[in-house]
């Protein structure tokens, strides 16, 4: 209720009546109510929506399987840091490594223990790069890292580090694991598909010189 109440006086200031008015104020208060409530419920579907945007995010760029940058997330960066050394002319390289006879792996140990195993060395070799470095799965058992600021030859100690890492720890119930890596720094205003050309490249001779090994394309950089 909404009560307004006044005094009624004599001519001495005696009090004689009160004189008041009611009203019945259910309905504004319940519609007040109800605008909160609605309010509190419009905030909290809004940050339920804000959360699955960001998990789907996260799902449309990595690879379901290793948590890395898929394909796709991979293609964009690579697209971005393009552009990147373009405009300021630093450095940008590539290391392409496919795993050592995978599908003797699979064959002997079974498909399950195979996705072990690429979970694993992808679990191992993120923890050993930079932030900057993004590490993705490129396809299959082959993955891509994008070094920005980076030379050819920082690459190329890199991906021996990261060669290193594979072969040196094995991994559990399916023993030693190798890789092979194929390193080419980004010459000015290349085109990506030239890059990455010579990327596969050494990456092949890498498989033809023995595998578990580095090739840094020799391409010089200066274009
Ligand atoms: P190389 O040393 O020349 O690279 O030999 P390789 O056996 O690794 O190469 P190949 O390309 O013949 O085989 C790759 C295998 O990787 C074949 C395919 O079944 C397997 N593979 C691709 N993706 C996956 C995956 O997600 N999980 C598992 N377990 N195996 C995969
Ligand atoms: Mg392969
Ligand atoms: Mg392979």
């Amino acid at each position: 209720m909404d009560v307004i109440a006044l005094p009624v006086l004599d001519e001495q200031g005696t009090f004689l009546e009160l004189l008041g008015v009611s009203r019945d104020i259910t309905e504004r208060k319940r519609t007040a109510l109800e605008l909160q409530q609605a309010r509190a419920d419009a905030e909290a579907a809004n940050r339920a929506l804000l959360a699955a945007n960001r998990a789907l995010e996260r799902l449309a760029s990595t690879d379901g399987l290793t948590g890395l940058w898929n394909r796709r997330e991979l293609d964009e960066r690579v697209r971005r840091e393009i552009d990147r050394a373009d405009r300021y002319g630093d450095d940008l390289s590539l290391v392409l490594y496919d795993i050592d006879h995978f599908k003797t792996i699979n064959d002997r140990f079974g498909h399950p223990a195979g996705d072990r195993v690429l979970v694993e060395l992808g679990r191992r070799l993120r923890s050993q790069l930079r932030e900057s470095d993004g590490l993705g799965r490129w396809g299959g058992e082959e993955f891509l890292v994008l070094m920005p600021h980076s030379s050819g030859e920082e690459a190329r100690r890199l991906a021996e580090k990261l060669r290193r890492l594979v072969a040196e720890t094995p991994v559990e119930d399916v023993g030693t694991v190798t890789a092979s890596f194929g390193v080419a720094q980004r010459r000015p205003q290349e085109p990506a598909e030239a890059w990455f050309r010579r990327v596969d490249g050494a990456l092949y001779r890498a498989k033809q010189a023995g595998r578990n090994r580095v090739e840094l394309d020799p391409e010089p950089p200066a274009g």
